[in-house]
């Protein structure tokens, strides 16, 4: 968070980060990365020493009853990169379908064609969808590839998701596409 001011450093809104998955700086405006940005810029100004990793570009929002959810590239993000990829897109549940509250999330999964290498991901559904994006982020800063992610030992109870986590299934349906 070093500027090339001595004795200025930066974070937050006004500051760039590294984007781990594309490799190139970008701009997101967001609570999550500021505080993570500030507490290393604190740790630098009162003497020790801190880095920061970079992001993946996770963000969630809620619309009404509908949950969305982002971390990594786009497609358009990908076509831009000149990368080939390959789509993971499936509909789920949130919950077991026969329990109470059950209702649909729509996960889709992007991978760089040949190696697997998760690319990014999208969620949108009810109540339960938008958080699941966590286990893409914590995949992208792995630097899992898809088939990776299909062996990821998620928890399972029928309030919480079906058997088949749907990152899990639209994983494997990338998986397939591969
Ligand atoms: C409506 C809204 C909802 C949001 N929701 C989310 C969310 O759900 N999740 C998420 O991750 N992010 C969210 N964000 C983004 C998040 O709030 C910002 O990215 C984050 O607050 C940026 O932190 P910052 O410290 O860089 O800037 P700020 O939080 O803007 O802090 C800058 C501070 O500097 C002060 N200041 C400005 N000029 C001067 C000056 N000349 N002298 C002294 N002080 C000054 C300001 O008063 C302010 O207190 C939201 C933003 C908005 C506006």
């Amino acid at each position: 968070m070093q500027t090339s001011v001595e004795g200025v450093w930066a974070g937050g809104d006004c500051a760039e980060s590294f984007h781990l998955v594309s490799r190139r700086p970008v701009h997101f405006a967001l609570g999550t990365i500021a505080n993570k940005q500030g507490r290393v810029a604190g740790i630098n100004i009162g003497g020790e020493y801190a880095t920061f990793p970079g992001v993946v570009g996770t963000a969630v929002s809620k619309i009404c009853a509908v949950e969305v959810a982002r971390t990594g590239l786009q497609e358009k993000e990908i076509q831009a990169l000149g990368l080939q990829y390959v789509i993971g897109k499936i509909e789920s549940m949130t919950r077991a379908s026969y329990y109470p509250h059950a209702g649909k999330v729509t996960v889709k999964v992007l991978a760089e064609k040949g190696c697997g290498r998760l690319l990014g991901g999208q969620i949108v559904g009810v109540e339960g969808a938008a958080k699941r994006i966590d286990v893409l982020a914590t995949s992208l800063h792995a630097g899992f590839t898809v088939l990776d992610m299909i062996g990821l030992d998620l928890s399972y109870a029928p309030p919480y998701s079906p058997v088949w986590d749907p990152v899990i299934i639209a994983a494997r349906k990338a998986a397939d596409a591969l």
